[in-house]
């Protein structure tokens, strides 16, 4: 696990010159953290539509990226929205990252060649096209929407083929930041409490931390109240209502 390797690597006691190893907890209550599969061909079609919707109801200076795992589909979603685009060979770049920053434009599709440096204000929403690269780029990708405090949603979309391969891929990857992520996409327990073991080494709930509940700890509230009302939401006002970010 990385709080591990970390501590093996740098946590050094008195007789390493009295360097001591400091590390901030990575859990953010802020962050609301959500999963959605997807029918494949209809993944970047729910991408466009969820970018619609913030265009439409994100309010003055709040925005959203989305990270996609290669610079063609960065292109093609870019194009698709008419909205700015960031990787690393495209050309106009900067001018791309300062048209989002001053807020001219809500939306920008991205690679992780967005650097991890950025800590910009305003990001409400960071959504994963398809899984990220392991659960340390993921939790770094979601930390670039600043650290305001301001309610944020991580939002992963995954297509049924890749979300099968994961669950059945049990021996995926034996690299930590790998399986991490494996088991935050597909695990149905609470995905802080998985977040936050292996990034921290303590497992902390959404209702430990006292934060936004992730998707999997809204359905289980959802489940006890419905089991006393035996009602339940329409799948279109259940989605809405993910996607509204509160504040
Ligand atoms: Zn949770």
């Amino acid at each position: 696990m990385l709080q591990k390797d970390l501590e093996t690597t740098y946590l050094l006691g008195d007789t390493n010159q009295g360097l001591r190893y400091i590390r901030a907890s990575t859990n953010r209550p802020n962050v609301e953290y959500m999963v959605e599969v997807s029918d494949d061909s209809l993944l970047e079609e729910r991408v466009v539509e969820c970018m619609q919707s913030v265009r439409k109801g994100f309010e003055a200076g709040q925005r959203a990226v989305v990270f996609c795992r290669s610079r063609s589909i960065c292109e093609r979603l870019a194009e698709k929205l008419g909205c700015h685009l960031y990787h690393r060979t495209f050309e106009a770049k900067e001018e791309s990252l300062d048209s989002w920053i001053d807020g001219s434009e809500r939306v920008i599709i991205a690679t992780s060649a967005l650097g991890t440096g950025v800590d910009i204000d305003g990001i409400r929403l960071v959504v994963h096209l398809n899984r990220p690269h392991g659960v340390m780029d993921c939790v770094q990708e979601v930390r670039r929407a600043g650290r305001s405090g301001d309610a944020i949603r991580s939002h992963v979309l995954l297509g049924r083929r890749e979300s099968k391969w994961l669950q059945s891929n049990g021996a995926y990857e034996r690299e930590w930041n790998r399986e991490g992520l494996r088991l935050f996409l597909i695990e149905r327990q609470c995905r802080r409490l998985r977040l936050s073991a292996i990034m921290d080494g303590e497992s902390v709930s959404c209702g430990d931390a006292g934060g936004r509940p992730c998707d999997l700890c809204q359905d289980s509230s959802r489940s006890k109240a419905d089991a006393v009302t035996e009602t339940r939401p329409s799948r279109a006002e259940e989605q809405e209502k993910r996607y509204a970010v509160r504040p």
